[in-house]
């Protein structure tokens, strides 16, 4: 504090040098019959000889500024210095320490004022003036010494609220990183209320409303590291039924509440309370809070639940400024917990959807069974009959088989991709020659080709064997012909079956009409068809699975093809699966 009256200089000079940071002070002022500048009263009189500080104080005084090493006028050692010109009549030395150099420049605006009192005090006590003149002097620099009492008041306020909404500041930052970090509300909230706690609060309390009938519930609860013996207290706090009716109105109202000064026994209640939150108060000082704020967490246009912040401090009294930090931390909590909800929710639909599906691939796959071989029977006895009516019906039940092999396949498909969801896709490994099994399929399709007017040739010169799931190969060797005439435009289809290093190489290729590249990312992902192509007739999910099942085997699954130029997909298969 700065106070410039004649016996409090003293104390001014060393409290000044204190707020600045440095070691020591002294302030120049010039004499009136000299002058030189020379230590103003209150501050060291005596400076170190040896002439340093008279050429540091002179190059100031020309210079405006000086700055370099100068003994300590207490202890001689050498410390650095900086000087500056106040105004034509003064100047200031700072000498050590570690100066703040933001508040000396802010105290040599409100120097002149100083400089000025003490030139006019000085006149006084040599009698210059009459008496009468040196009681306005003193009047006056008692007017400037107030004037500058209050300016640095005003600064030191100044310094006080930058700290404070710096620090508000870095809380903000921190805790929007940690309210993105993660999806699963509980956990977030729980490190909020930790984060709260040991920052703006003492003591922070979450609930929360997760249910459809609104009722609250405490999801998280936290006090400073620095009081871990109010936790006891502070569960008697949560459960109190005062607190629950405050925590429940501003859930119901959406506002926030303030109180700075929790109003201890017999003392005024603050008047926007409403009776319920005055008896909260009551319990509040009860527990030992000085300030509290209870804010609604909302997610924009719902309230979810609410935050409650509690000081135990009564150097720490919450205002309107922390009260809107509260809310916007409130809001952004509110989202950060709606986001998860929707995430769970999410989750639980994808979840329902795979059961849904994998139930239903299963409950479809045996009536379609039982459907097949009825056919199949009625196929054949149909195949021994020569009645000319019996005749009219083989068409359709071929038809019909045809019909029924695709649906199965479809079902298959669909229960494929729910093992795959749900990661119940195992490999029944053992050795087995791609060769054969590519031979035997293409020998299966040769009917159906000749349907299409598809001419399907094999190009594999000898066994490549390897240790796979037969079955879910075949799959993929099915699949990827089975497309080739679909989709080939009944061109020719090439499959070719190799070693390729350490690698066994299936390329099934045709000359139909392609795939735009813009399809050719897309296709091997879930229910994607490439609308180019000629009657896409599936879900979409036999080059998903295919990859799935390559990928299983630790290879790999790729297309090539352009518009009108045909399609080659090509598959490569490692010896031996590698081990997961
Ligand atoms: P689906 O099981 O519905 O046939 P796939 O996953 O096997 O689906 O194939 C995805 C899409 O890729 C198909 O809808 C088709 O548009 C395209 N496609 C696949 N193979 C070929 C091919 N040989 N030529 C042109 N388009 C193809």
């Amino acid at each position: 504090m700065l106070r410039l009256t004649g016996e409090n200089r003293a104390r001014a000079s060393a409290d000044l040098s204190r707020y600045i940071g440095c070691d020591q002070l002294v302030l120049f002022v010039r004499d009136s019959d000299t002058g030189v500048l020379i230590p103003a009263p209150g501050f060291p009189q005596t400076l170190p000889p040896g002439g340093e500080w008279r050429r540091f104080v002179d190059a100031c005084d020309s210079e405006g500024r000086s700055e370099g090493p100068l003994p300590s006028p207490a202890t001689g050692a050498l410390l650095p210095a900086i000087g500056r010109r106040v105004d034509d009549g003064a100047a200031l030395v700072v000498v050590g320490g570690h100066v703040d150099q933001e508040v000396l420049e802010s105290l040599i605006e409100l120097l002149p004022l100083v400089t000025a009192a003490i030139q006019l005090e000085r006149r006084a006590s040599h009698e210059i003036y009459s008496a009468e003149a040196a009681r306005q002097a003193a009047t006056r620099a008692e007017i400037l010494a107030s004037s500058l009492y209050s300016s640095q008041r005003g600064l030191e306020k100044a310094l006080v609220d930058a700290e404070r909404a710096r620090a508000r500041f870095a809380f903000s930052a921190e805790a929007h990183a940690l309210l993105v970090s993660s999806l699963e509300a509980d956990e977030l909230l729980d490190r909020l209320a930790g984060l709260v706690a040991s920052s703006l609060a003492d003591l922070c309390i979450i609930d929360l409303s997760k249910s459809e009938d609104a009722q609250l519930s405490t999801t998280a609860r936290a006090a400073g590291s620095s009081l871990p013996e109010h936790l006891s207290l502070l569960d008697e706090y949560v459960d109190s039924a005062p607190r629950k009716t405050a925590v429940s109105e501003v859930f119901q109202s959406a506002e926030p509440v303030l109180i700075s000064h929790v109003p201890r026994c017999g003392a005024e209640v603050p008047a926007h309370l409403t009776p319920a939150q005055e008896l909260h108060a009551t319990r509040l000082a009860d527990l030992g809070g000085c300030s509290a704020m209870l804010v609604p967490l909302r997610d924009g246009s719902r309230c979810l639940g609410t935050l409650t912040m509690i000081s135990l401090h009564p150097h720490r009294r919450y205002d309107e400024d922390d009260l809107s930090v509260a809310c916007d931390l409130a809001l952004r909590a509110g989202l950060a917990v709606s986001n998860s909800l929707l995430y769970v929710a999410a989750q639980a639909g994808i979840r329902a959807r795979e059961e849904f599906l994998s139930i239903a691939s299963h409950e479809l796959r045996n009536p379609l069974g039982a459907l097949a071989s009825s056919l199949t029977v009625v196929e054949l006895l149909l195949e021994r009959s020569s009645d000319g009516t019996v005749e009219a019906l083989r068409r359709p039940v071929g038809i019909a088989l045809r019909q029924v092999d695709r649906l199965t396949k479809l079902t298959e498909n669909l229960l494929d991709v729910s093992r795959i969801a749900s990661g119940r896709f195992d490999l029944q490994l053992a050795d087995m020659d791609l060769a054969a099994s590519v031979a035997e399929l293409v020998d299966g399709v040769r009917e159906e080709a000749s349907r299409t007017g598809s001419e399907v040739t094999l190009v594999a010169p000898g066994p490549v064997v390897g240790r796979w799931d037969r079955l879910r190969i075949e799959q993929v060797v099915d699949n990827l012909l089975s497309n080739a005439l679909k989709y080939g435009g009944s061109g020719p289809v090439t499959v070719s079956v190799a070693w390729v290093g350490e690698q066994a190489r299936l390329v099934v290729a045709d000359e139909g009409p392609g795939i735009s590249q813009d399809a050719l990312e897309r296709i091997f992902e879930r229910f994607e068809r490439a609308s180019a192509a000629p009657r896409p007739e599936g879900l979409g999910l036999g080059l998903y699975i295919c990859r799935e099942i390559v990928e299983a085997h630790g290879g790999s699954i790729r297309a090539e093809s352009a518009l009108g130029r045909g399609s080659a997909f090509e598959v490569r298969l490692p010896l031996i699966p590698a081990p997961d």
